[in-house]
């Protein structure tokens, strides 16, 4: 049997229908070869970094797989294409945005793949979701998650879709 790997990968899209583009999304990486999705977040509404555009909504899953890095990055690459997705503007809206956080303990930093993912740690739109399915992560050298999200910045809001369809939209 062939080695299995443990990768958390983010979702997140803000363009067209945000909801659809993740929920496809999660069929799509659930299809590829070798690879199963052992957990997932829920979908977070998210305020975007960079210029103005939508909310994105995000998620972050958990994937056991036998894909090495490379092949999973490519694998992924392949899906956010399939969705339209162009690299116009740097962090500007984007119909899906899938990006591999962690890769079992992999440290690698190269011009095409960097794991851990290099800005996961000042991101409160992938530590929440991701403290969601991993609450003792530890990343290093940065620290616990919790201790992360709390040196972020709070007004980065990330909200999830649960809470306002109970009423609670801001
Ligand atoms: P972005 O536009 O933010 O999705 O960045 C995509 C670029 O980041 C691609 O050229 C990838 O080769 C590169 N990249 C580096 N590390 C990662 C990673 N951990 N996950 C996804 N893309 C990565």
């Amino acid at each position: 049997m062939s080695q299995l790997f443990i990768s958390y990968i983010a979702l997140g899209s803000n363009l067209e229908d945000p909801i659809v583009h993740l929920n496809e999304a999660l069929l799509e990486i659930k299809a590829l070869p070798n690879t199963k999705i052992t957990q997932a977040s829920q979908f977070y509404r998210t305020k975007p970094i960079g210029p103005e555009q939508p909310d994105i909504i995000n998620a972050v899953i958990k994937v056991e797989t036998g894909l090495a890095p490379y092949d999973l990055l490519h694998a992924l690459q392949k899906i956010e294409l399939e969705h339209g997705r162009e690299r116009i503007i740097r962090f500007g809206a984007r119909t899906l945005d899938l990006d591999i956080l962690l890769f079992n303990d992999v440290q690698m930093n190269d011009a095409e793949l960097t794991i851990p993912h290099p800005r996961m740690q000042d991101r409160n739109f992938v530590l929440i979701p991701l403290k969601e399915i991993a609450p003792d992560l530890h990343l290093a050298p940065f620290g616990h998650i919790d201790d992360l999200i709390t040196r972020n910045d709070p007004e980065d809001y990330v909200i999830p879709l649960d809470f306002e369809a109970l009423g609670n939209k801001s």
